[in-house]
């Protein structure tokens, strides 16, 4: 008699990272052959607001012999004034809403850095318009990474993490307000295109206890699948305050290094604790 077929048991997935397509430093072969060598034996490609480095991916994936899944991470604006960021995984990259959305989202790109670097020259930081450009890979996407990298290089802060500490993070001087895609755009694109939604790095957004809730259960009722539980963003403790949410509000739960390069990220692909046992993870959908 035959064996049932058992899909392959996943060791080591890791479901968010970045390459050169939007504020990666490698190119998508290059993640792709960092993660298996790092022994990430299943991995998503999630470029901010893009879906143009997923061909190449898959095709170097495939060559190694890796499970790969084609992913996305969406910029979408929620509630008052917070920036919230939603993983697509899974979905089809040829869909055409999504690839309509996704273009919409990236257009505003542009013209927001036009506004942060003239914040930014009010407080003596010049031509970082232009700086910026000098690091974007993709010239329809540049992030506030690009940004980062520039100042650094120009000599103005020691590292990326400074940069953003005292010039781009919420509340700072070269911090501009932009129109994302909304909550409900971003999902309806995800189940649209066949994906499943899952909330990227939720302690990441500072939002407190009642506000928190608040965006898991819209996120809940629009049909949002996962959460990500394991994040290169998230501490021991933001670990297990997550995993209480995941089980709270019967979320399938994610493992997502976020991966932007060597050097720039805390944790490295596939150099994550395994997920608590009780939790359902996300890859039993693929
Ligand atoms: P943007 O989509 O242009 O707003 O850029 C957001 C990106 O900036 C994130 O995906 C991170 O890669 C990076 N970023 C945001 N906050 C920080 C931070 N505090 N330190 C380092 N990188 C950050
Ligand atoms: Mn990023
Ligand atoms: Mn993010
Ligand atoms: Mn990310």
């Amino acid at each position: 008699m035959l064996a049932p077929l058992t899909k392959p048991r996943v060791a080591n997935a890791d479901l968010h990272c970045h390459s050169t397509i939007s504020d990666g430093l490698l190119a998508p072969a290059e993640v792709v052959r960092r993660a298996h060598a790092n022994g990430v034996d299943l991995l998503a490609l999630t470029d901010h607001d893009e879906i143009g480095g997923l061909a190449e991916a898959r095709a170097a994936a495939a060559e190694l012999g890796l499970r790969f899944i084609d992913g996305v991470e969406i910029s979408i604006s929620w509630g008052d004034d917070s920036t919230v960021h939603i993983v697509g995984l899974a979905i089809d990259p040829d869909n055409a809403e999504l690839v309509t959305g996704l273009a919409q989202v990236r257009s505003g790109r542009d013209e927001r850095a036009v506004r942060m670097a003239a914040e930014l020259d009010k407080v003596g930081i010049h031509g970082a318009y232009e700086g910026a450009l000098r690091f974007v890979g993709n010239p329809a996407l540049v992030s506030r990474s690009h940004f980062a990298r520039h100042i650094v290089a120009a000599g103005h802060a020691a590292d990326v993490k400074t940069v953003f500490d005292h010039w781009l993070a919420k509340g700072k001087p070269g911090y501009v307000i932009h129109s994302w895609a909304s909550l409900s755009q971003a999902l309806a694109w995800i189940h649209g295109a066949g994906g499943v939604a899952v909330l990227a790095h939720p302690s990441r957004y500072r939002l407190g206890n009642q506000e928190l809730r608040k965006l898991l259960v819209e996120f809940r009722d629009l049909g949002g699948e996962g959460i990500e539980v394991l994040s290169g963003s998230h501490g021991d403790d933001e670990v297990r305050e997550i995993a209480r949410y995941a089980r709270e509000f019967g979320f399938l739960a994610s493992r997502a290094s976020d991966f932007h390069g060597p050097g720039e990220s805390r944790i490295d692909l596939g150099k994550l604790p395994q997920l608590p046992d009780d939790l359902r993870p996300i890859w039993e959908k693929f």
